[in-house]
């Protein structure tokens, strides 16, 4: 999420460095904040991105409805939420499937 936009959605810039090293820190901050299915294709810039699972665990942990984060639509956060409704701290959780992805890719 680019730093203008997480300060547009309400997030201390302060507590995400992070946002400095996205793959959407040059795009405009407007074009994560699409409507419906236009967020499938505004989500791609999230792909390569190497603070994907940080900028993730923030929108999850913040119950951030608004805009793409972490590679994920807002219906498709929401979703995730509905069926994880325990997890109070997104991170630990991200990065163990981070690790299991990666071991089953090798
Ligand atoms: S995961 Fe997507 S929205 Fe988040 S910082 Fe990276 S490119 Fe931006």
């Amino acid at each position: 999420m680019a730093m203008s936009a997480t300060v547009s959605a309400g997030v201390s810039s302060g507590a995400m460095a992070w946002a400095e090293r996205g793959a959407c820190r040059n795009v405009d901050p407007d074009s994560l904040f699409v409507p419906g299915a236009a967020q499938h294709r505004a989500k791609r810039v999230c792909a390569a991105c190497p603070v994907r699972v940080d900028c993730l665990a923030e929108a999850l942990d913040n119950r951030l409805e608004f805009g793409i984060w972490g590679g994920m639509t807002e219906r498709e956060r929401r979703s995730l939420l509905r069926r994880r409704p325990d997890v109070v701290s997104w991170r630990p959780l991200l990065d163990a499937m981070t690790v299991r992805s990666a071991a089953t890719a090798r």
